[in-house]
């Protein structure tokens, strides 16, 4: 690692991040990436008893969460963003406006693609990133910039294997069961309207909440739970 990598990591970390790494964007289109090569993946964990509430429905320290846990990801991009500005290179945070939407349900350049070019994890079938470290209780932020950082190896290939949890788990049986590849659209493996409106009609019903507010299949996947025992 260079003294800057080094830098940049312990910052992030110092900022709040769980797990960061840095991947090679330039297979991408240059539009999504703002035609920069490299994408800094920073993926912050869900504290273990808020998995833990989410196990059977949705619960309003999870809705609480919600909010705050996405506020903080967007505090630890948009300042690790301005350290590495404050370095003499360019960075963009991916959040707020630089956002880029290509529907309400997904973003012209998700955080799970930086996440698994950045070799944090791979997409689970329940399209979450599943990470080694907090299964699929961790959420991801992302910086793109130009800085000199030496991109990890991507993964490209899920290693969910036979298990099945996410999919038997789902409430709105929007996970089919199929394994992730890098070049599969989310359609091929995963419904995401289907968990959209299932999702709001059980927070709604459960908890009061009208948002499409689940988690499920984060507590129970086998990963996850190695996490909450640890
Ligand atoms: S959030 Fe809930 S409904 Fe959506 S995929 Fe996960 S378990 Fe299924
Ligand atoms: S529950 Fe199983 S299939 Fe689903 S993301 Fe976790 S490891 Fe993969």
């Amino acid at each position: 690692m260079s003294e800057f990598e080094k830098q940049l990591t312990a910052e992030l970390i110092r900022l709040g991040a769980d797990l960061t790494g840095f991947g090679d964007l330039t297979e991408l289109s240059p539009h999504v990436r703002y035609k920069l090569p490299i994408g800094i993946s920073i993926g912050v964990r869900v504290p273990r008893d808020i998995v833990r509430g989410i196990a059977e429905a949705p619960t309003l320290e999870y809705w609480d969460y919600y909010h705050s846990g996405q506020q903080n990801l967007a505090r630890i991009a948009d300042a690790g963003a301005e350290f590495i500005l404050a370095h003499g290179y360019k960075a963009v945070p991916m959040t707020g406006k630089n956002l880029q939407r290509v529907n309400k349900l997904r973003h012209a350049l998700p955080h799970k693609t930086v996440a698994t070019r950045a070799g944090l994890g791979w997409v689970g079938k329940c399209a979450m990133v599943a990470t080694n470290q907090f299964g699929t209780a961790v959420w991801f932020a992302s910086i793109l910039t130009n800085a000199p950082l030496t991109a990890a190896q991507p993964i490209n290939e899920s290693r969910c294997g036979a298990c099945m949890a996410c999919t038997r788990g789902c409430p709105a049986k929007a996970i089919s069961g199929r394994l992730w590849q890098a070049d599969m659209e989310r359609e091929e493996f995963f419904d995401a309207e289907k968990c959209a409106a299932v999702t709001r009609e059980r927070a709604k019903a459960l908890i009061g909440v009208d948002y499409p507010l689940c988690g499920k299949c984060i507590a129970v996947c086998p990963i996850t739970r190695r996490y909450l025992e640890a």
